[in-house]
C-alpha cells in the first residue's frame, strides 16, 4: 500500500516517560484488564502512575488469534453476485466459495476467517475431492467472534494428505466502510447522476469481509473468480476475463470469469464492479503486458500520463529484479473513496489519488516485492514495504532523472523517520504483531520510511551491485512463496563476501539485525585528538528527549547497540563519493579509534552522504570548524545531503541538551547564502517546530525577526509568486519560501495571493480555468481564505464542490480550514463527521489537521475532539484506527503544563474508543510532554540568544 498520510508530522518529539511501554507492549498476553483509577493530578508528579493507563489501552489477553496449520487451501473458485442499487435492489453481495484444502495433519475441524457474512450454515459442505456429490462431512459449525473465526466442525475426521472441498454459500453487504468489498459513489459531472461502484480493499486483514477463507499471507491459493453483474457494468479482477456469458434465468445479468492466478496471498485479490472506461498499451518485450488505465468515464481524459510512465516502469522493473512481470495484464484504476493511498493488488492496482509517478512506481514494485514473493507474516511488513519505497525511487528516477528524486526522497525520509523513530514510544522496523488492530497500526513511518533507509543503507555500503544481486537472488529462490528478513540477510551475505564487499567475519544479518529488530537509532560522537590526528568515536541512543538531571540514570541503562558501517572525509581529501565504511564501529567495544584525521585547522564530517540512519556529534572546535566553512562563502564544498545532516543534526542535539543552541543558531546563520531546497527544507522544518512552542508567547516577535533576516535574501529572489523557476527542487523551494514568506508577512506576498485569488474569482469558468500557479496553490487559498472573508470561503467551497481532479480537491479541502472565521470553522467540523456529505469520511482528519494548525482552529478543533469522540469514533467504524492522525495533530500543538494535564485525563477517560490507536496515543502524550519539558528547559536560553541576534 502507499500511505495517504505520513503519521510524520515533521515535530513528533518524544518525552522520557514510556521506557516500559516499548518494551512491554508487544508481550501482549499479560491479563491486565482492570483500568486502575489514577488522579490526574498526580500523574503530573510521577510518570510511573501513568504505566497503567497506558498497558490497559495496550494490552489484550487473546493469544490464539493465528490459523491452526493442519489444513491449506491450495484454490478457491468464487461466485460472487453484486446488486448495486439497481430497480430497488438493495446494496449487497451473494457468494458461493470452494475452497480445495490439503489435509496436512488429522483434524476432526477446519477454521476460516469471516466477518459480517451472512453464512448459510445449513448449506454449508465438506466433501472428499472429486466426490463433491457424496457424504457432507459437516457436524456442526461455530463463530468465534473475537478472533474472526468460522469453525467448521466435522463428523469424521479428516485424514492427512487427503484432499477436500469446502463449500460455503453466503450473503454480504456492500457498506461504505473502506474495507473488504465495499461500495463508493461519484456524480457525473455530465449528467449530475449518482453512480456506484463496488470495489474491494482487503490489506492486511479484510479478505474475511469479502469471502471466508484462511486470510493469512502465508496461506497462499490460487483463485478463479467469477463476477455476476448487470449488462450495464464491467467488471475487472486479477487476471484476465476468459470469458462471458449470460446468466440462464436472469435476463440482463451476466458472468464474468476470470483465468486461474497465480499462487497468491489473499489480501491480494481484488475485484470491482463499475462503469468506469480505459484506455491501454501493449509493454513492449518478450512478452509483452496489456496495460489498463481505468477512470470514471468523465475523467478518462486525465489518464494519460499514467499510461505513458506506467509500462516504462513495469518494464525497468523486469529488468532490475530480472525476472518478468508473471500475468498477462495490469490495470490501474482510480476510484473515488479509497482508503488507503493506494493498494498493490496483482495485477489490479487501486489508488485514489491522481496517478502520480511515485505512486504508480510504489505499487508496481510491490507486484514483485509482496505479490510474487510475500513476508511470510505481518512482522516483515517492513520488506514489503520498505523495499517497494526504495524501489519506487528507482522507478521515478529512471523516468524522470531530472527529477533527481533519489537525492530529495532519500532526504525526506531520513527526516521524518529520525522524528518519529527518537520516540521512545517508536517501535523496531520488524515488529511482533498479534491483532488485526496492530496490524493497522503498523502501516506507519517507520515499516516504510526507515525500511526504506535501512535498504538504501545496504545499497550504499555494499555497492549497486551486491545489492541487487543478492535481492535478485532472494526473489528466485522464493517465487510464488513466502520470506523473511532472514532469507534476505542470507542471499546479500553471500553476494558480499563473493565480492570483498564485506569483511569475512561478519554477516549482514548480524549488522542488519542491530537495525531492524531494536527500536531508535544511534548518536555517534566523535571527538579528535588534534594533536595525534586521530578521533575517538562512541555510540548511544538518540533519544529526542531534553536531558535533566534526573534522567542521566534512564538514559544511561539503555544498552542498545548497532554496528554501524561508518565513512568520513575531511577538508583535506574532500570525496563525497565513497560511502562505504571505512571503519566498522562494533556493538562490544566502548570506544572505537579513527585515524586519518587532518590537521587540526581543517574540519572533519562522519557519515557520507548520511548513509546509515543516525546523528552525529563533534567536539566543539569541529563544529567550529563546520560553522567557519558553511559561512565563509564555500558552503557547497559540503554535500547538499551532509549539510541536511549537519543542520538536523545541530538542530536536535541543542534540543536534547547535548549542545548549546548558541552553535545551533551561528551554523543556521549560513542559510542567507545556501539557495538548494534540501537543506532549507531541513532548517525550516526543524525551525517550524519551535515556531509552533513559541507563537503563544511573548518571544514570538523576537523568533519572527530572526527568521525573517534568515529568509530574507531568498525572498527577494523568489518572492513573486507568478514567477515559478524551472526544475523539480527549485518549484518546491519557491513554494516553501512563499508560504514562509506569506506567514511572516514578508515582501507582498498576502496581497499578492489576495489578487490572484481574486484574478481566480472573477475566471468566467473558474473550474476549467485557473490562473493561479500549481505549485503554490495550497499558499495562496490558505493565505486568501485567512485573511479574506466569508466571500473567498464561499467561492473556495464551491470549487472544492466541484473539482474533479483528486490532488485539487485535496488542496481546497485544507485551505477551507484556513478561514478565521469560527462559525465556518464549526460548521466544517460538523460536516467533516456526518454521512452522505460533500466531505468524504477518509479526507475528514486532513481537514480536521487543517484546522487544528489554523491560530484561531486550534481551540475549535480541540473542543470538538474532546466533546465529541464517541461520535467521531463511531463514524469512522473499522477505520477507527485515522483516530490516531487527530492525536497526532493535537500532540503537536500542545505544550503547557494545563495542556498536557487535560489531554492525560481525556485519554484515561477515553480509553475504549482509542484501543485501535494505542501507538499513536502513546507517541502524542510523549511529544506533549516532552514539548512542555522544552519549555522548562529551553525557553529562557532560547529566547535570550534570539534577543541577542535582533
Ligand atoms: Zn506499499
Amino acid at each position: 500500500m502507499t500511505l495517504k498520510y505520513s503519521s510524520s508530522t515533521v515535530g513528533v518529539w518524544l518525552a522520557n516517560a514510556l521506557v516500559v511501554l516499548s518494551s512491554t507492549a508487544e508481550g501482549g498476553e499479560i491479563e491486565f484488564r482492570n483500568s486502575v483509577g489514577i488522579d490526574t493530578v498526580e500523574i503530573m508528579g510521577s510518570f510511573w502512575a501513568l504505566v497503567p493507563l497506558l498497558l490497559v489501552l495496550t494490552l489484550s489477553t487473546v493469544n490464539c488469534y493465528r490459523l491452526p496449520k493442519n489444513v491449506l487451501p491450495e484454490k478457491y473458485t468464487l461466485e460472487i453476485i453484486t446488486n448495486l442499487g439497481d430497480h430497488g435492489q438493495n446494496f449487497s453481495f451473494d457468494g458461493k466459495v470452494w475452497i480445495h484444502v490439503l489435509a496436512v495433519e488429522p483434524t476432526d475441524s477446519i477454521t476460516l476467517h469471516s466477518v459480517d457474512l451472512d453464512i448459510d450454515r445449513a448449506l454449508t459442505k465438506v466433501t472428499v475431492e472429486g466426490d463433491e456429490a457424496g457424504k457432507n462431512l459437516v457436524n456442526g459449525t461455530h463463530y468465534v467472534k473475537k478472533v474472526n473465526f468460522f469453525v467448521i466442525e466435522l463428523s469424521e475426521k479428516l485424514l492427512a494428505g487427503n484432499r477436500y472441498v469446502v463449500y460455503i454459500p453466503y450473503r454480504g453487504n456492500l457498506t461504505q466502510g473502506l474495507a473488504g468489498y465495499y461500495r463508493s459513489s461519484y456524480q457525473d459531472r455530465r449528467t449530475g447522476e449518482t453512480k456506484w461502484v463496488a470495489v474491494t480493499q482487503f490489506e492486511p486483514s479484510d479478505a474475511r469481509r469479502a469471502f471466508p477463507c484462511m486470510d493469512e499471507p502465508a496461506m497462499k491459493a490460487k483463485f478463479q473468480v467469477n463476477l455476476g453483474r448487470m449488462e450495464k457494468y464491467k467488471s475487472i479482477s486479477n487476471m484476465p476475463i476468459a470469458k462471458t456469458e449470460p446468466m440462464k434465468d436472469s435476463p440482463g445479468w451476466f458472468w464474468d470469469r476470470f483465468e486461474e492466478s497465480k499462487n497468491m496471498s489473499t489480501y491480494l485479490v481484488a475485484y470491482i464492479v463499475c462503469d468506469f472506461e480505459y484506455k491501454s498499451a501493449m509493454t513492449e518485450g518478450k512478452h509483452p503486458v496489456e496495460y489498463r488505465i481505468w477512470a470514471r468515464p468523465d475523467a478518462i481524459n486525465q489518464t494519460d500520463y499514467a499510461l505513458e510512465v506506467g509500462p516504462k516502469i513495469l518494464q525497468y522493473y523486469e529488468k532490475y529484479f530480472d525476472y518478468d512481470y508473471p500475468l498477462p495484464k495490469m490495470d490501474m484504476i482510480a476510484l473515488p473513496d479509497f482508503n488507503s493511498g493506494a493498494m498493490e493488488n496483482w495485477g489490479l492496482v487501486t489508488y485514489s489519488k491522481q496517478s502520480v509517478a511515485s505512486v504508480i512506481a510504489h505499487e508496481l514494485a510491490h507486484q514483485w516485492f509482496g505479490n510474487l514473493v510475500t513476508m511470510s507474516w505481518w512482522t516483515d511488513l517492513w520488506l514489503n514495504e520498505g523495499f517497494a519505497t526504495y524501489v519506487a525511487i528507482l522507478g521515478v528516477n529512471h523516468v524522470h532523472p531530472e527529477w533527481k528524486v533519489f537525492d530529495i526522497d532519500s532526504t525526506e525520509n531520513f527526516l521524518i523517520l529520525m522524528n518519529a523513530d527518537s520516540l521512545k514510544s517508536s517501535h523496531p522496523v520488524s515488529v511482533p504483531v498479534r491483532y488485526p488492530s496492530d496490524i493497522n497500526q503498523i502501516f506507519d513511518t517507520i515499516s516504510y520510511k526507515k525500511g526504506m533507509y535501512i535498504l538504501r543503507m545496504m545499497y550504499l555500503f555494499l555497492g549497486e551491485d551486491v545489492f541487487r544481486k543478492g535481492v535478485n537472488q532472494y526473489i528466485k529462490d522464493n517465487l510464488y512463496g513466502n520470506a523473511k528478513q532472514d532469507d534476505l540477510w542470507e542471499m546479500l551475505t553471500t553476494q558480499a563476501h563473493i565480492a570483498g564487499a564485506l569483511p569475512k567475519d561478519l554477516t549482514i544479518k548480524v549488522i542488519m539485525d542491530t537495525w531492524t529488530l531494536q527500536t531508535g537509532f544511534p548518536v555517534i560522537t566523535a571527538v579528535r585528538d588534534y594533536e595525534h590526528g586521530t578521533a575517538t568515536v562512541t555510540q548511544k541512543r538518540f533519544l529526542a528527549d531534553v536531558k535533566t538531571d534526573d534522567d542521566d540514570e534512564v538514559s544511561s541503562s539503555d544498552e542498545s547497540c548497532w554496528i554501524v558501517p561508518l565513512s568520513h572525509t575531511n577538508e583535506k581529501e574532500v570525496d563525497f563519493n565513497n560511502t562505504k565504511a571505512k571503519t566498522w564501529v562494533a556493538c562490544n567495544k566502548t570506544e572505537t579509534q579513527v585515524s586519518e584525521m587532518p590537521s587540526a585547522d581543517q574540519w572533519v564530517i562522519f557519515n557520507i552522504k548520511a548513509t546509515a540512519a543516525l546523528r552525529v556529534n563533534y567536539d566543539e572546535k569541529n563544529w567550529d570548524l563546520l560553522t567557519k566553512v558553511l559561512n565563509g562563502g564555500k558552503h557547497e564544498s559540503i554535500d547538499v545531503i551532509n549539510r541536511v545532516a549537519l543542520i538536523d543534526d545541530v538542530m536536535h542535539l541543542a534540543w536534547t541538551k547535548d549542545l548549546d543552541y548558541k552553535i545551533a543558531l551561528d551554523m543556521l546563520d549560513y542559510l542567507t547564502q545556501e539557495t538548494e531546497y534540501l537543506p532549507w527544507r531541513t532548517a525550516l522544518s526543524n525551525l517550524n517546530v519551535i515556531n509552533r512552542l513559541l507563537r503563544r508567547t511573548l518571544a514570538y516577535g523576537d523568533f519572527r525577526t530572526f527568521m525573517k533576516s534568515l529568509l530574507t535574501p531568498l525572498v527577494e529572489k523568489m518572492g513573486d509568486i507568478k514567477k515559478v523557476p524551472n526544475g523539480n527542487q527549485a518549484i518546491k523551494l519557491h513554494s516553501l519560501i512563499v508560504s514562509w514568506a506569506s506567514r511572516l508577512d514578508m515582501g507582498n506576498c498576502r496581497t499578492q495571493a489576495r489578487e490572484l485569488f481574486h484574478e481566480w474569482m472573477e475566471s468566467s469558468d473558474p473550474d476549467n480555468n485557473n490562473p493561479i500557479p500549481q505549485d503554490v496553490r495550497s499558499n495562496v487559498y490558505c493565505s486568501a481564505l485567512k485573511y479574506g472573508g466569508e466571500e473567498e470561503w464561499s467561492f473556495a467551497w464551491k470549487r472544492y464542490k466541484k473539482a474533479n481532479v483528486a490532488a485539487e480537491k485535496m488542496t481546497l479541502l485544507s485551505a477551507l480550514g484556513c478561514t478565521r472565521e469560527t462559525w465556518l470553522l464549526y460548521r466544517l467540523l460538523d460536516l467533516a463527521h456526518k454521512d452522505d456529505t460533500d466531505i468524504r469520511k477518509q479526507d475528514s482528519h486532513t481537514l480536521f489537521a487543517s484546522i487544528a494548525r489554523n491560530e484561531v482552529g486550534l481551540e475549535i478543533a480541540r473542543n470538538f475532539f474532546i466533546s465529541n469522540i464517541k461520535q467521531i469514533h463511531d463514524f469512522h467504524g473499522v477505520k477507527a484506527s485515522r483516530l490516531s492522525r487527530y492525536l497526532t495533530v493535537l500532540g503537536d500543538q500542545m505544550f503547557s503544563d494545563n495542556e498536557l494535564q487535560e489531554y492525560m485525563s481525556f485519554i484515561e477517560k477515553n480509553g475504549e474508543y482509542l484501543k485501535q490507536s494505542q501507538r499513536s496515543v502513546n507517541q502524542s502524550i510523549e511529544s506533549v510532554m516532552v514539548s512542555n519539558k522544552w519549555h522548562k528547559a529551553h525557553y529562557k536560553n532560547f529566547t535570550k540568544l534570539l534577543a541577542e541576534r535582533v
